[in-house]
């Protein structure tokens, strides 16, 4: 029942959905999936269908109905979008793992309110592993296969939290990272550890340590992960030897896993204290400035002219700046919880705009 789809078209942004299933507690309280995919068979196609007795939802009586790379939904297990761990690897993971193979930047970007499965995507639990994992795996398993390479894989994790670049692998908890950029124009963050990796044992120690450290450091800063960026690194180095002229060339590229803070708008509002205001702020700017800058990526790929992109006005975007755009590969997933319209709502628009 595991099936590829054909390929999409080959820009280099894709959006795909992933609407998650009900939760137990969910169907307790005898919710309903408001997000429905495929539409009349078609996997493109997502409709987000008012709840009826919503009063908020007043104002939108019709199904609303958006078009993607792909949706995958969480009830046919038999599709080839079924929602899976597995299907979204395959179709959405491996196709990175060749880009950077190939030495293309890359970066997969989760998307959606808290709760939607954005962390469940990216990382996924011991017997259902997400992305990280499995992109972490067949990298390995497809790097040792290639015998006329001699290659480096390095990881290294960090998170934005408020504007500020936190090392998620450095034991001096809370250490702020600053951004520089070199002579080419390519941000980095400065003292940021970066360890090599051989095989998935080292891959998944560091991951590990980098969550524990996630959660701890949060604790400290006496906030959620859901407000804070987690953004993970594999980065490539390849030197393939040429037999045709007897030289080796050198590959660089890396592969970037991020897992966003929650989107929900009512970060903002909901907290009433001064420090939570503060702090929706900066999460709303670092996201409406990513969705910015992937609008005008978008909008901009078939024209030669220069168009600006304000990579700059978050951290986010900036420290992303050579993951999207130019002839970097771009997937972002975005994550809808089946049953609240307005925040799927709010979701697919964001997705809109940036597909
Ligand atoms: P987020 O990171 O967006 O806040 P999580 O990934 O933590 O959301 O998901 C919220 C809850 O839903 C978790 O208990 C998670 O295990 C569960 N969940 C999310 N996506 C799925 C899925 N596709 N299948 C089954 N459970 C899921
Ligand atoms: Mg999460």
């Amino acid at each position: 029942s595991q099936q590829l789809l054909p390929k999409g078209d080959s820009t280099n942004i894709e959006v795909v959905v992933r609407v998650r299933g009900l939760l137990e507690r969910e169907k307790e309280h005898q919710h309903e999936c408001l997000a429905h995919t495929p539409v009349d068979g078609d996997y493109h196609k997502i409709s987000l269908v008012p709840k009826e007795s919503s009063a908020q939802s007043k104002k939108y009586r019709e199904p609303k109905l958006f078009e993607f790379d792909r949706c995958y939904n969480s009830f046919d297990d038999t599709s080839a979008c079924y929602a899976s761990q597995f299907n979204v690897f395959k179709n959405t993971g491996e196709k990175m793992v060749n880009n950077t193979l190939e030495g293309f930047n890359s970066c997969i970007l989760a998307y959606g309110q808290t709760g939607s499965g954005k962390t469940y995507t990216m990382m996924g639990s011991k017997s259902n592993p997400g992305l990280i994992p499995l992109v972490c795996k067949d990298l390995l398993n497809k790097l040792n296969k290639m015998t006329d390479t001699k290659h480096e894989l390095t990881l290294s994790f960090f998170e934005i939290y408020q504007e500020t670049a936190y090392d998620l692998l450095n034991d001096q908890k809370n250490q702020k990272l600053r951004v520089r950029e070199g002579t080419d124009k390519i941000p980095f963050l400065e003292n940021l550890s970066e360890y090599p990796i051989a095989g998935t044992d080292d891959a998944q120690r560091w991951i590990n340590k980098g969550i524990n450290h996630r959660t701890t450091a949060v604790t400290n800063l006496n906030t959620e992960s859901s407000r804070s960026h987690s953004i993970l690194t594999l980065k490539l180095v390849q030197e393939k030897f040429n037999p045709e002229n007897s030289s080796i060339v050198k590959l660089t590229s890396n592969l970037r896993l991020v897992d966003l803070a929650g989107s929900e708008k009512s970060i903002a509002t909901d907290g009433l204290d001064a420090k939570r205001l503060k702090e929706g702020n900066k999460i709303n700017k670092s996201l409406t400035t990513l969705g910015r800058v992937l609008t005008l990526l978008s909008e901009n790929s078939h024209s030669k002219n220069n168009v600006l992109i304000p990579y700059r006005e978050s951290m986010l975007t900036w420290l992303l700046k050579d993951n999207i755009g130019g002839n970097s590969k771009t997937t972002m997933v975005a994550c809808i919880s089946p049953t609240d319209f307005d925040e799927s709502l709010s979701t697919l628009r964001f997705a809109t705009i940036t597909s």
